[in-house]
């Protein structure tokens, strides 16, 4: 997970669709529209918001050759650029999301924006939605505005000295772009990037069949299927995205020291070590979890060290850790023997407590979800939440009930062929130093 930007803009507009509609016992109903919109409801008794999450299937790791930074310079025109009926949108950068503002990340395999608004907004949001699905204009004026956005968030993150910039730069280590460059943008790539193909790209693949809609709060099923299949019939589909193909993992890897530029008196240097995550639905999921949440709350308690994983989000986990000499990794390996364990009768339990929301595994009430918080996508315990984790489950095809009761099955060889996963040798393994001249890229 990356770059998030935030921006505060005026009434906007926005989206809609639909065509078969399902409905589950957990509330939620699913509809497709004719052009391949998938539109999830899930009505939440009480709420005064509804949260507004669109993911289209495509990210960071499908970038072109020569051209990383793609996607998430869409991301940034996806919010900001206009439209034929709207104009371009003033930025104005602000914390956590709020009422009127929209969030936006670009990961790995896909791009999410996030907004939480009143009801009575929710038609013009969607009607916003199907004008930039539709007609958004990619400008030179508005491309090289965001391109120094998104200049200026790279630096951040793999310049500044911090926890997040180690894991940043371990991670990009371990599983790099499949097509070169740099997740998020590389500075040449960037700077060679026309409006005219971000334009083309966007009206190939930005489109219904590669986009989850999810709505969640006071909203009503009904309506948002009339909505939706007037707004959004007529758009063309778009094109399939190219299959991603089975990603070659490196390794293995050497212990690299990195500097970077202080970002405060005496900081420590960190050591990280970041692996690449089983895929969600690989058989080694479900034991893989059952470490991640070890690890997480042995981590929580010590409070030395931070687990940079977000099950369905993150293809990535990272391990950081402040570390007092040269040699950071006595933590970290501490951390990591206590992963010897057998199974044990919390383990469901640790997996349920950090995971649960983003997971479906558990189902928060309706009394939890009424107000629209921030962006909390690991607890899912919030309307923006749970409408994260609704479309990365529908974008991964993932089965909560699956994931649930293969927990339960966890064998002890289930959890050895496990931690060979987190295996210090498969690690990509950074020590980040503070006070450099010399840029770690
Ligand atoms: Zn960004």
């Amino acid at each position: 997970m990356r770059c998030a930007f935030e921006r505060r803009i005026g009434a906007g507009q926005a989206l809609a669709l639909l065509m078969c509609a399902s409905a589950a016992a957990d509330g939620v109903t699913r509809l497709t529209t004719e052009g391949g919109l998938t539109v999830i409801c899930r009505p939440v008794e009480g709420a005064r918001h509804v949260a507004v999450v669109t993911l289209f299937k495509i990210g960071d790791h499908d970038d072109p050759a020569g051209r990383s930074g793609m996607a998430h310079l869409l991301e940034h025109l996806w919010v900001m650029a206009p439209t034929d009926t709207a104009a371009s949108r003033v930025a104005e950068v602000i914390d956590g999301i709020r009422e009127g503002t929209y969030k936006a990340v670009t990961h790995d395999r896909c791009t999410v924006c996030a907004t939480v608004i009143p009801r009575d907004r929710v038609e013009e949001e969607l009607r916003g939605l199907a004008g930039r699905m539709g007609t958004l204009r990619i400008e030179e004026r508005d491309v090289a505005r965001e391109r120094r956005s998104v200049a200026g968030e790279q630096e951040e993150r793999f310049w500044w000295f911090s926890s997040g910039t180690a894991g940043a730069l371990a991670r990009e280590r371990v599983l790099p772009p499949p097509h070169g460059g740099c997740s998020g943008g590389a500075r040449e790539h960037l700077e060679k990037m026309t409006a005219a193909e971000l334009r083309d790209r966007w009206h190939m693949y930005y489109k219904p069949r590669n986009t989850v809609l999810v709505l969640v709060g006071r909203v009503d099923a009904k309506d948002t299927e009339r909505v939706v299949t007037s707004l959004f019939a007529g758009l063309p589909a778009g094109e399939p995205v190219p299959p991603q193909g089975k990603q070659e993992i490196g390794g293995p890897f050497r212990m690299e020291t990195l500097h970077c530029s202080e970002g405060r008196p005496n900081a420590k240097p960190y050591a990280c070590y970041c692996w690449v995550a089983p895929d969600p639905g690989s058989d080694d999921f479900a034991p893989f979890l059952v470490l991640a949440a070890r690890l997480k709350d042995a981590a929580n308690v010590s409070e030395v060290a931070n687990v940079q994983y977000v099950p369905l989000v993150s293809s990535t986990i990272g391990l950081v850790a402040p570390s007092e000499g040269e040699d950071g990794f006595g933590t970290l390996d501490a951390l990591l023997n206590g992963l010897a364990a057998p199974v044990n009768d919390n383990d469901v339990d640790l997996v349920r407590l950090h995971f649960g929301f983003i997971l479906g595994l558990t189902i928060p009430g309706d009394w939890m979800l009424s107000e629209p918080g921030n962006l909390r996508q690991e607890l899912g315990e919030n309307l923006c939440g749970l409408a994260l984790s609704l479309a990365h489950r529908e974008r991964l095809a993932f089965s909560s009930e699956k994931v649930a009761k293969a927990l339960e099955a966890v064998s002890n060889r289930d959890l050895e062929r496990a931690r060979a996963l987190l295996a210090p040798g498969r690690a990509a393994k950074v020590l980040l130093l503070p006070d450099s001249s010399e840029s770690p890229k």
